[in-house]
């Protein structure tokens, strides 16, 4: 990797959604860089052909094996179609680069896959580094294998620390910054009342409706917290005592680190997904195409501040699980994820999605995650301890 005048081939999977269709996006305005070898997507037949016949990739794979016929009918002829199971992690030896953009835990063989095949993984999927950190760790220790995080704060994190020593031994803080989500600055009283409307209006990132709500707990800020762990704890020795949140609601900051000398470097520019993901395939070197650069004749503020733990308490709930560690943040997520869906269907209010997190996570232990089974049985177990939970703020 990283020869001048070599294209730099991409797996774009989960391409259907917003990651995939980004990602084709910043693909497209350096043709000359990369190229996109491969496609992916969960079931989305006709959008997934519709990418094949514009993007004309080798090979393309869809998870659910039922689609196989209508997809091999619908693409360019001599394209490769995988379907099943297997399909989306097998496109990891397709490509140079593979960009997980994968929604939820599904993301997770694919981010193995990738890894264990001594790629780089442009990884937008979380839920593989918070449910199976362990796992993905071990995996990472193929020759030839990283990850250069997509998330707009880790990818953020990974170019402030290139201003430090290799190994994080000047490190002193990290510092994610939070939007702070629609709610930022209201009272308890406020948010007892508060709609999935309200939770799903977020002031300046456009995302799914549940990264969307965990946006307005904050429950993505304590993933993501997890996530900086997991992403940065091995190289950098960056633990949970050093990693501050602090809101920002114009979400131009997109995370800094301050070293030893107290010099906190930053990385900003306007929030625009195509940079991380650009970053991502270009690294070491840049994109040449300024996705999200800030004008700086018109940016007036930028705001800082601490966030409210009593009324967003998942963020403290996150911290908590990470800590104990092993399979607690795989728990929390689940449990999380059970509680928001009940939220979106109006089953439980806003307040309740961390009531109904810390619960579940009470009425179960955690263990360590050595396999894939392990996982996905905490997974579940954590499911079931928050539907009950649910069923009974319903009574
Ligand atoms: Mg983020």
């Amino acid at each position: 990797m990283g020869q001048p005048g070599r294209v730099r081939t991409v797996a774009v999977v989960g391409a259907t959604g917003s990651i995939g269709s980004q990602t084709l996006e910043v693909v497209r305005a350096e043709p000359d860089r990369y190229r996109v070898t491969a496609l992916g997507a969960n079931r989305s037949v006709d959008a997934l052909a519709a990418l094949a016949c514009d993007v004309r990739p080798a090979v393309v794979a869809i998870a659910e094996a039922a689609c196989e016929a209508d997809l091999k009918s619908a693409v360019p002829p001599g394209t490769e179609v995988r379907a099943g199971p297997g399909a989306l992690a097998s496109l990891a030896t397709e490509a140079d680069v593979v960009v997980n953009g994968v929604v939820g835990f599904a993301g997770l063989p694919v981010t193995l896959a990738a890894l264990e095949a001594g790629r780089r993984l442009a990884l937008a999927n979380k839920e593989s580094l918070i449910a199976a950190g362990p796992l993905v760790q071990r995996a990472r220790l193929t020759p030839g294998a990283e990850i250069v995080p997509v998330d707009s704060e880790h990818c953020a994190v990974h170019q402030c620390l290139r201003s430090g020593a290799a190994d994080g031994r000047d490190l002193s803080t990290v510092v994610l910054t939070a939007s702070g989500g629609p709610f930022r600055g209201m009272s308890g009283d406020e948010l007892a009342h508060v709609t999935v409307s309200d939770a799903l209006a977020h002031p300046t990132w456009s995302m799914g409706p549940k990264i969307t709500v965990d946006s307005s707990t904050l429950m993505n800020k304590g993933l993501e917290v997890i996530e900086a762990v997991e992403l940065f704890g091995h190289g950098f020795g960056v633990g949970y005592d050093q990693i501050e949140v602090v809101v920002h609601p114009q979400s131009v900051v997109h995370s800094m680190v301050t070293f030893t000398d107290g010099a906190t470097v930053a990385q900003l520019s306007m929030p625009d997904m195509r940079l991380p993901i650009g970053y991502a395939l270009a690294y070491p070197d840049r994109l040449r195409t300024p996705f999200g650069a800030i004008d700086w004749g018109s940016l007036r503020r930028l705001d800082f501040g601490q966030p409210d733990l009593e009324a967003f308490r998942c963020l403290t709930l996150a911290y908590e699980a990470g800590r104990q560690g092993g399979t607690r943040p795989a728990q929390l997520s689940a449990a999380n994820e059970a509680a928001v869906e009940a939220f979106l269907a109006g089953r439980i209010r806003w307040v309740d999605i961390a009531a109904v997190v810390e619960a579940a996570l009470d009425a179960i232990e955690g263990t360590n995650p050595d396999t894939v089974d392990v996982v996905l049985e905490a997974d579940r177990q954590a499911r079931a301890a928050a539907a009950l939970v649910i069923e009974e703020l319903e009574r």
